[in-house]
């Protein structure tokens, strides 16, 4: 089946349009129709999927971008109507005050409902959104004194621009879509900027995000207000549609058709939100001669969707009127990072349990400037969690992490990563979805002006490591040996004073480890203290200076390179006779 999908593909035309063909034919497409051709009825249907657009665009942000399923976008829809339905019907405001009130409760209720539930798991975080949602349904419908109870309020008066208001038909249709417009080009321009590139970091690496400097936390929760704002705005414009509102307004409905607007569009796409949610709202229309088959039909064309183009109707757009691809930046050094010498990092009596394994137990560790020190020992005996809890992923028990005279111990990841220390994982963990040049270039999103800047610079790093050839390839796919180094080039790529590897030549072949040895050996030479974990001694001990061996978290063995194979203790725990 994929595969005559793909043969189909091979056959397409590869026609590259210029750039904004497609949206330009869009908009004309959709000017043409509102002037020229569509009925009041249908005038009225596109300024709903007006409504949906916006809505949708808003759900591209934490949905999409953030990759947070945010099921509360219905509630935030629902309390955007209600705002302008309660303050309209029965105070009398009017919209240029109703409006921005109608964005500001959203705005409020996500950043206060947004710091707990965002720390959750995905599975945790829908359903507690969910929870959100339904808690306001049950107090829109049991508040009547307040929001007409079930019924609703009648009477909310229409739009009035600038003194002018604004009839039915097209002049509300334009009114919506201008809404529709501006909201789109924010987002379009936010998606496609240092924020958007680290929001996608946090939705596809979430690990690595916060080691490279990236507010995890921060990123989540502004995308999730934001998006929260796009649904008041939604819900306002709708209530101003419909002339009533009712708790239909925050039932699951609306927020099912904007969770399958931005999948079925394409997710994370500006343009993908305005193409779902035009198509949806008029498939009912086309196929109304269907009667009640429409439903299957419905149903069978968006499974067709999602299985034959799981990036969405943008993507299957992409594919077959391919963009040219972007020009590679020309590499450019950053700016130096000045590197002290002697100790960069002292870490004194660091402990940490899990349940009643104390995984950490008292390892203290000093890493000199220029110098390589490895750190061996059996497995499950705590050199990951010693490096997470240096990088800042695990919480220390007890302990120091210093810094010159700065504890990091306990700090948020990216405070680390911006103290100056970077580091790879054991299992490399790489956005799959980017190109190797934007995932080196993440590590300097928190640190450059622009996206073009961070890939010169990333450029740069990855050519360090005689890498540049893979910048325009996808991660997803590279062999094992190459996605370590790219992951490497991704931690040089932020200067660090201090580097942290797990395991970097884990499933390297000879000749890779002879060359990875050559690339530490020229990174420790620039001043950075290296810190690496790793099995095969016969390429860590002549490249260390010094050996830290941890046996059940506690310390085994510190001293010279020379003194590991001899050491009886070490021997025993550890390396085996004959080693
Ligand atoms: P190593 O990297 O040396 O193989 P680890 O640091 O991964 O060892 O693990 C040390 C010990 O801590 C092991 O017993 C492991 O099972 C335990 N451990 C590590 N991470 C966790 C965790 N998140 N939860 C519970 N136990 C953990
Ligand atoms: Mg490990």
């Amino acid at each position: 089946m994929r595969k005559g999908v793909r043969k189909l593909w091979a056959l397409a035309p590869t026609l590259t349009l210029p750039r904004w063909a497609g949206e330009g034919i869009g908009v004309a497409v959709l000017l043409a129709y509102a002037l020229l051709y569509a009925s009041p009825y249908g005038l009225r249907v596109l300024t709903v999927a007006g409504v949906y657009a916006l809505a949708a665009i808003g759900f591209q942000i934490v949905f999409g971008l953030g990759g947070a399923l945010s099921l509360a976008h219905g509630a935030f829809f629902g309390i955007g109507a209600y705002a302008t339905g309660i303050l309209g019907s029965q105070w009398g405001w009017g919209f240029a005050a109703t409006f921005p009130v109608s964005l500001l409760v959203p705005l409020l209720l996500a950043l206060l409902v947004g710091l707990p539930v965002l720390r959750l798991e995905s599975h945790y975080f829908a359903l507690a959104t969910l929870g959100i949602a339904q808690v306001v349904h049950l107090l829109a419908v049991n508040s009547p004194g307040l929001t007409g109870g079930a019924n609703g309020l009648p009477g909310v008066p229409g739009i009035v621009l600038f003194g002018w208001a604004v009839p039915r038909g097209l002049p509300l249709a334009a009114v919506v879509w201008g809404f529709v417009a501006l909201g789109g080009l924010l987002a379009w321009r936010l998606a496609r900027g240092r924020w958007g590139r680290a929001l996608t970091l946090v939705r596809d690496d979430p690990l690595a995000a916060g080691t490279l400097g990236l507010d995890v936390g921060g990123l989540r929760l502004a995308a999730f207000a934001l998006s929260a704002v796009y649904a008041g705005a939604a819900g306002a414009l709708a209530v101003h549609t419909q002339r009533v509102v009712s708790p239909e307004v925050l039932e699951f409905p609306i927020m099912v058709s904007v969770l399958t607007i931005a999948v079925v569009g394409g997710r994370g796409r500006v343009a993908g939100a305005i193409l779902g949610a035009v198509l949806l709202l008029h498939l009912p229309e086309w196929f109304r001669f269907l009667e009640r088959s429409y439903l299957i039909v419905y149903g069978v064309a968006l499974l067709a969707t999602i299985v034959l183009a799981p990036h969405g109707l943008t993507g299957l757009l992409d594919r077959l009127f391919p963009a040219r691809p972007a020009l590679l930046p020309k590499p450019e050094a950053p700016p130096e990072m000045a590197i002290p010498n002697g100790p960069l990092l002292r870490v004194e009596g660091l402990t940490k349990g899990f349940g009643g394994v104390r995984a950490v137990d008292g390892v203290s560790l000093t890493l000199e400037a220029g110098a390589i020190t490895g750190l061996i020992g059996p497995n499950g005996s705590g050199k990951t969690t010693l490096v997470n809890l240096i990088s800042g992923l695990e919480t220390p028990d007890g302990g120091r992490v210093l810094m010159g005279d700065v504890d990091l111990a306990g700090k948020r990841p990216d405070r680390i990563a911006r103290a100056g220390i970077a580091r790879t994982f054991q299992a490399v963990s790489l956005p799959e979805g980017a190109s190797v040049l934007a995932a080196v270039a993440a590590a300097r999103l928190e640190r450059d002006g622009s996206i073009a800047q961070a890939e010169a610079h990333a450029l740069w790093a990855l050519e360090r490591l005689d890498a540049a050839d893979l910048a325009a390839k996808p991660c997803a796919g590279l062999p094992a040996a190459l996605r370590r180094r790219v992951e490497l080039a991704r931690a040089l790529a932020r200067q660090p004073a201090v580097l942290l590897l797990d395991e970097p030549a884990a499933g390297l072949t000879d000749g890779e480890k002879a060359e990875l040895a050559g690339h530490l050996r020229a990174i420790a030479a620039t001043g950075t203290a290296l810190l690496v974990v790793e099995h095969d001694m016969g390429f860590l001990l002549p490249l260390a200076g010094h050996v830290l061996c941890l046996d059940q978290g506690r310390p085994l063995y510190a001293g010279p390179p020379e003194g590991v194979r001899s050491d009886p203790a070490v021997v025993a725990a550890y390396l085996g006779e004959g080693a």
